[in-house]
């Protein structure tokens, strides 16, 4: 499989492992037969998927992209992941990210950074992908950033990603795919490698908003081993794609037109909403008293308390005993050993996160109480909006993709994740779809709970 990307294409390390020749030609000759009899499974049947590197897959190399579970190898599969390969689907292997998630530049990996493939595309045709020295090596946007790259170079046509506070919206806009996360609950999370909880979404790039909702389709649905997956109530089928946006009300929630925004991000928003109003919806802009200013500045620190107190709880499990890699010392103690484990095998961002998680749960009236009730705060304000439009539209960014080795700084990260964590606080749907000659831009729009059908029907009338 190596040898069929290519090295130039291996070289943007969007792939932490690939699985054997060996593994897929089997799948594939099978779903040729299946084709040949004209029964193919479903629509994804023999279509090469990519799987982010936080899902488990029974006896593969799920590393999160850290060090603690470099040798990792799952007893069972995630159902996202089975779901897809009881359609047809072959798994191609897993992708690069953001170790256990956390960032927004696939640039905290052990597996190295990724590089996104969108500035190399118009030199892949009909040649290899051969890169001329002046192609920016830029970032594919995190954490689900070799996921979305890979889908832009159709290394896969499918991949899978996590969303937590917009580890697919981010990438989707930087690479140029659709990235579709749907309202919380959806897909089911069992088998995913855990960040936050209460936050964490299963989520999927494509090439095109159509494609996202074939997937979908294999995708949603009851789940008996995710507890909190919604379809534990029979989710009905999604409704047939609407011919016309005519009836359908399209919000432009103001407050996201914050200063950091660069003008060609607000200037896509703008011209975004106009395509959509030229497809027949009708425009209504949201005020203050429907989404605030501060509403979208507190969603950011509401969702770090959240996300960090909860990756707190969730990553004490990694102590070498338990599970993770053990850095073995006949000189430590017991406790000393667990503390050298998790120093060595857990990166920068991680530990910070986990420092951050544990001071915010151990204080006298938690902030991760105070931060829920902000959590609520958000919530009402998306509600609001939906009470007088369908469907939300704005920007998924505020910046263009930095270049690799460049914008690591903390504040790159999370000014981006102001435009997406609030969405993922009140687990409404989202999908990005890239604005076409935007270079790294996408439009991000937003549907209420339950509402995936309308807001796929929509992302796809701005193709
Ligand atoms: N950038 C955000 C964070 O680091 C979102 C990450 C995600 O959605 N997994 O928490």
């Amino acid at each position: 499989s190596r040898a069929i990307l290519g090295e130039e294409t291996l070289a943007l390390n969007n792939f932490a492992h690939l699985n054997s020749m060996d593994d897929l030609l089997p799948l594939a000759a099978e779903s040729q037969r299946r084709y040949e009899l004209a029964e193919p499974l479903s629509a994804l049947d023999g279509v090469p998927v990519a799987i982010k590197a936080n899902f488990c897959r029974t006896n593969s190399l799920t590393t999160s992209a850290s060090s603690m579970l470099s040798n990792y190898r799952p007893p069972f599969t995630a159902t996202a992941v089975s779901r897809l390969e009881a359609a047809g689907a072959i798994i191609m292997g897993s992708t690069n990210m953001d170790e256990f998630g956390m960032g927004s530049l696939t640039s905290s990996s052990v597996h190295g950074p990724s590089v996104s493939s969108l500035p190399y595309l118009p030199h892949l045709s009909p040649a290899p992908p051969s890169a001329p020295p002046s192609v920016p090596r830029l970032s594919p946007g995190g954490s689900s950033g070799g996921s979305a790259s890979s889908v832009a170079l159709r290394s896969s046509f499918l991949s899978l990603g996590t969303d937590t506070g917009g580890s697919v919206r981010l990438p989707a806009a930087f690479c140029g795919v659709a990235g579709f996360k749907p309202g919380y609950g959806e897909i089911s999370r069992f088998g995913v490698i855990q960040y936050a909880s209460s936050l964490d979404t299963v989520g999927v790039f494509t090439p095109e908003a159509g494609d996202a909702r074939l997937a979908y389709e294999v995708l949603r649905g009851g789940c008996k081993n995710d507890e909190t997956s919604s379809s534990l109530f029979p989710s009905s089928p999604l409704p047939p794609p609407a011919p016309s946006l005519s009836s359908v009300k399209i919000g432009i929630p103001l407050a996201y037109s914050i200063d950091e925004c660069l003008p060609a991000v607000k200037a896509s928003w703008a011209s975004a909403a106009s395509s959509l109003e030229a497809a027949g919806a009708s425009l209504v802009h949201l005020g203050d008293d429907r989404m605030s200013e501060h509403a979208v500045q507190q969603s950011l620190a509401a969702y770090y308390v959240v996300a960090c107190a909860e990756a707190a709880s969730n990553l004490s499990k990694y102590d070498g005993v338990r599970f993770g890699s053990r850095e073995r010392d006949p000189e430590a103690s017991f406790f000393e050993e667990i503390e050298n484990t998790r120093a060595k095998h857990f990166g920068k961002a991680v530990r910070e996160r986990i420092a951050t998680g544990n001071e915010v749960l151990s204080k006298e009236g938690s902030h991760y109480q105070n931060a829920n009730g902000v959590r609520g705060d958000v919530r009402d304000a998306f509600t609001r909006c939906f009470e007088v439009a369908d469907v939300l539209v704005m920007p998924a960014q505020v910046g263009l993709p930095p270049e690799v080795g460049k914008g690591e700084e903390v504040s790159v990260g999370l000014a981006n994740d102001l435009m997406t964590c609030g969405v993922s606080l009140a687990g409404m749907p989202a999908i990005v779809v890239p604005v076409k000659g935007g270079q790294g831009i996408g439009v991000q729009l937003v549907a209420n709970v339950g509402n995936e059908g309308l807001l796929l029907d929509v992302a796809t009338k701005l193709e």
